[in-house]
């Protein structure tokens, strides 16, 4: 197939969080902002790489060379390792010319690691006529990530960037990978979404998530269920009683609150309710700050100003410790909003953060 261009959006998660390592469900939507490559296959067995995202030149990789533990530790083993992926599973993806330009951005939560590793695989697939469907891409795509680049990262990045459609929010159940669209078309009703991204990323964050994934998994063992999705919300007053750590009574009380507000919210939205999914977005905020304590400051900040502003609802998304927030309100107000949240970064002394419409996007595609 010839040569062409590939665009693969970031991401932002509507509800549902930490609960993709415990099996559970998540809610996210595609950005408009994208992660465009111009990719043309070449078959002298290289892969040359150039971000225009990154200062510094284009980098030539032998595709043979490729394997994790040997990547350059920088941003070519996103793309790389979605190469290294794609071959170890058995599919003859091999030299390509790769150029990318991004507007999504980077290290805010937003997922712009994932939407650089899908647009890659989205090209690949086309360029090597590797015929394979986008589910099967973004588990790919998550393998890369988790081995070749390091991170343990869940299956919900790859698969927003790879599966949202325009006008809907993905919800994904972690555990068998069904997906369903639900409608989620804020201008029709005069909403809008906020994301604030405050600029800032706590430097423990990668310990303490690390530490949240291994109390999960002390809850669900004290629980003797395989995962924390197994932990009825009926059931939860009792399964507490059975806790005797209140630090995991708290992680475990967050994830069973957490699916029943993912679906929550989707009920409301099929009902055509969306401005009452405003206060399940705040209670999902509360439960990270108190319960699973993954906020910040800087993330409490924007959330408590937003809503004395007259927003509808705010949360945390992402992992925490920084990274974004995400504000709903009725449109005319987002100006009264923006302002406030502003001001308040500015008399904290915090960095001026990164304030901006979401409309739910469609997910990767080919451009040209
Ligand atoms: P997030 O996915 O939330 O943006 P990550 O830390 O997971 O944050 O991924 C960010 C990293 O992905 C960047 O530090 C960089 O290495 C890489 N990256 C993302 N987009 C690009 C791009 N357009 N060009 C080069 N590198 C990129
Ligand atoms: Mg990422």
């Amino acid at each position: 197939m010839s040569d062409g261009v590939w665009a693969a959006p970031g991401r932002v998660n509507l509800i549902g969080e930490h609960t993709d390592y415990n099996d559970g469900f998540v809610m996210p939507f595609a950005l408009p902002h994208t992660t465009v490559v111009t990719a043309a296959r070449r078959d002298d067995g290289v892969l040359r790489l150039h971000s225009a995202n990154v200062e510094g030149g284009a980098v030539e990789l032998r595709v043979g060379d490729l394997a994790p533990g040997r990547g350059a530790g920088g941003w070519t083993d996103y793309p790389a390792g979605v190469v290294w992926a794609l071959r170890e599973a058995g599919h003859p993806a091999a030299g390509a010319d790769l150029h990318y330009e991004s507007t999504v951005p980077t290290g805010a939560g937003l997922s712009s690691s994932a939407a650089l590793e899908v647009v890659t695989a989205l090209a690949l697939n086309d360029l090597y006529e590797l015929g394979l469907e986008r589910c099967r891409m973004a588990r790919l795509c998550r393998r890369a990530e988790n081995v070749y680049v390091g991170a343990p990262t869940g299956i919900m990045d790859q698969t927003a960037s790879a599966c949202c459609t325009d006008g809907h929010a993905l919800h994904l159940d972690t555990r068998d990978l069904s997906q369903r669209q639900i409608p989620f078309d804020l201008a029709a009703l005069g909403l809008e979404l906020l994301v604030v991204d405050t600029r800032v990323k706590h430097a423990h964050s990668d310990g303490e998530y690390g530490k949240r994934r291994a109390g999960c998994e002390a809850g669900a063992a004290a629980l003797g269920v395989p995962a924390l999705r197994d932990v009825p919300y009926e059931g939860l007053a009792r399964a507490l009683d059975r806790l005797d750590d209140p630090e995991v009574r708290g992680l475990v009380r967050h994830v069973v609150t957490e699916n029943h507000r993912v679906e929550r919210v989707i009920g409301l939205l099929e009902a055509g309710e969306v401005r009452a999914i405003g206060p399940v977005l705040t209670e999902g905020h509360a439960s990270l700050r108190d319960d699973f304590r993954v906020s910040c400051p800087e993330l409490d900040l924007v959330v408590d100003t937003a809503l004395a502003a007259g927003a509808l609802g705010a949360r945390m998304t992402g992992g925490g410790f920084g990274g974004s927030a995400i504000v709903l309100t009725d449109a005319p107000t987002t100006p009264t909003v923006t302002k406030s949240v502003l001001e308040a970064f500015a008399s904290a002394g915090h960095a001026e953060p990164r304030i901006f419409p979401a409309t739910p996007s469609r997910g990767a595609t080919r451009v040209s």
